[in-house]
């Protein structure tokens, strides 16, 4: 099965490739990924068309473009074209987005604007274990969470400060290259097949930080 990895995608303070938000009014949704077992939810609303957005920091974009708001994340169509080609599994769905300003200028007939996609992942019944992953918890996990898609995720299941590492429970894997776990729903995983596929089309805005040493902590760099 080889490693799994945490997919890092740079956000919006790195000031080297572009981010995204929805531009104008962005409309949603009344459903979103919801846990087989309690119906609660596993994932943000679904966006709805006009699928408009607006491109931050310009300058550079990357392969892989992060932002809130949208799908899970916006790729390049060498992106979406490679995974198609690809045997890899775990892109949901993808449709193309309308690029409608890039940075603060109003859009610009000048500037070329990039091909971009929106992309849903994977929200498959496969766990972490939160036991062995070196967690402080802000709000403890309370009886009676879900036992599939807790604990963590807010709510009864407890909301996470910090951890040391992501150990994925590998008997619940099912078969995805790409995927969010149910119960680590933040956090794109990816497998060691993706991996070698994003090194070898050479994707630019992303890392693979092995699952033994992807740490982070919602107060600062380093977990404590
Ligand atoms: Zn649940």
């Amino acid at each position: 099965m080889g490693g799994f990895y945490v997919l890092e995608v740079g956000a919006f303070a790195q000031y080297k490739f572009g981010w995204f938000e929805p531009f104008g009014r962005a409309r949603y949704a009344k459903t979103f990924p919801k846990c087989p077992k309690c119906s609660g939810p596993i994932g943000p609303c679904f966006w709805l068309p006009p699928h408009q957005v607006v491109i931050k920091q310009p300058k550079r974009i990357g392969d892989f473009v992060y932002g809130a708001g949208g799908p899970d994340l916006l790729v390049s169509q060498r992106f979406r074209d490679g995974y198609l080609q690809s045997k890899l599994r775990g892109v949901r769905s993808t449709f193309p987005v309308v690029v409608s300003k890039l940075g603060s200028k109003s859009s610009s007939r000048k500037t070329r604007k990039p091909k971009l996609f929106g992309v849903y992942f994977e929200r498959p019944s496969t766990r972490v274990l939160h036991s062995r992953m070196g967690v402080h918890w802000d709000n403890r996990p309370k009886r009676g969470y879900c036992k599939l898609c807790g604990p963590g995720g807010g709510g009864r299941g407890g909301t996470l400060k910090s951890w040391k590492r992501v150990m994925l429970d590998e008997r619940t894997w099912a078969g995805h290259d790409f995927f969010f776990p149910i119960n680590f729903a933040g956090t794109l995983i990816i497998s060691d097949r993706a991996r070698l596929f994003l090194e070898r089309m050479g994707l630019s805005n992303c890392r693979a930080i092995p699952c033994e040493v992807a740490s982070h902590s919602f107060y600062g760099n380093s977990p404590t």
